[in-house]
């Protein structure tokens, strides 16, 4: 493992690599970069010294491009965001009364929610209903006991895990031809969640997969093709090759190159066990107390829950998780770059895999 570095200086952390760690970089990753530069008046200085540090870094930034060339995902890191230390910011008082405001309709999920024509699913911890107002034929909610979003133990994580599997299963059962499972977890306002009380969702379609995940296992049947080898396989040894991952029993755990937005970790596991689904507590319990997240999207991609036509083979688990930023900030986070150009990244994958790695430390 070579020596841990920066986003910015990510083209010379390359080239410190082995030959086969940076033809496998290559076969993947593509950097390039760029210095923006301007001139500022006088008039200016104290407002960027205040912003940003100095005026000298405003002067001349440099910003570095990551692009993916299987997925073709990409991020556009700049040296002045990414530099920026990563400050915890505690909730203030008002926006923690209104998260902490019981009463809400999933707080009395068998009165006020509907639930699927096959009944509930009940874990330890949650039970399930039928969203009112659904994105596929099959879509589900994991209610959770506990209403505050950030409030969750590894056995809960667990168990919401394990119950919408079962509600998926039961869907299944009903149509056996709906196959295609995908797990969400918005996490408060900024996430796109709707209503705060702590909840997953989860959806069963027929056909072919969601698009995205689709794509992605044709952009790795690709590779293997072209390469002979696993893209999942190589996507975490070049991110180990740069000290980006951390591991937990069979989970791997990377903190991404080409983020879809801020903080963005990914875990890879052969199968939904016990050590994915308490490495992804983990990570979350890590983005919480240590990186101050409070609002976060979680998604998992899996193949279709039983065997179809289409060459799932190699395809693992995957679970992406990102921060979706400061809930105070009324600005979104995500603009017509992140939708149609490359994602604007301002934390550092590097400093990430830092905050990350204390959590999967062996004990
Ligand atoms: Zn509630």
């Amino acid at each position: 493992m070579s020596e841990i570095g920066t986003i910015s200086v990510l083209e010379q952390v390359v080239q410190g690599l082995s030959d086969t760690e940076r033809e496998r970089f290559a076969r993947i990753y593509r950097v390039d970069s760029a210095v923006g530069q301007l001139k500022a008046p006088a008039t200016m200085h104290d407002w960027i010294r205040n912003q940003f540090g100095s005026v000298k870094a405003v002067q001349a930034q440099r910003v570095v491009k990551v692009t993916n060339l299987i997925t073709l995902e990409g991020a556009l890191f700049n040296e002045l965001r990414a530099s920026r230390p990563m400050e915890a910011v505690s909730t203030p008082g008002p926006l923690r009364d209104s998260i902490n405001e019981l009463g809400d309709s999933f707080c009395r999920p068998l009165e006020a929610t509907p639930e699927d024509v096959f009944g509930r699913v009940r874990g330890t911890h949650c039970v399930t209903a039928s969203n009112v107002a659904k994105c596929d034929g099959f879509h589900g909610i994991v209610v959770f006991d506990e209403h505050d979003p950030l409030r969750f133990s590894a056995e809960q994580v667990a168990d919401y895990f394990d119950t919408a599997l079962q509600w998926a299963r039961q869907a299944h059962c009903l149509d056996a031809e709906a196959r295609y499972f995908f797990l969400l977890w918005n996490c408060l306002w900024r996430s796109g969640a709707s209503i705060l009380h702590g909840h997953m969702q989860m959806t069963l379609g027929r056909g072919i997969h969601y698009a995205r995940v689709e794509h992605l296992r044709r952009a790795a049947l690709l590779y293997r093709v072209a390469h002979a080898t696993d893209y999942f396989d190589d996507l975490y040894a070049v991110h180990e090759a740069l000290g980006l991952t951390a591991q937990w029993g069979r989970t791997r755990i990377l903190s991404h190159l080409t983020p879809i937005k801020e903080k963005e970790v990914i875990l890879l596991s052969k199968c939904l066990d016990e050590d994915l689904k308490e490495a992804v507590y983990r990570v979350l319990r890590c983005y919480v107390h240590e990186l101050a997240v409070s609002s976060f999207n979680l998604a998992l991609y899996m193949r279709p829950i039983d065997s179809v036509v289409e060459d799932w083979r190699d395809f693992p688990m995957v679970v992406r998780i990102v921060d979706r930023g400061d809930l105070n900030n009324k600005t979104a986070d995500m603009g017509a770059m992140e939708l149609y150009a490359s994602s604007v990244i301002s934390s550092d994958p590097f400093a990430v895999a830092r905050a990350l790695q204390p959590a999967f430390a062996p004990a």
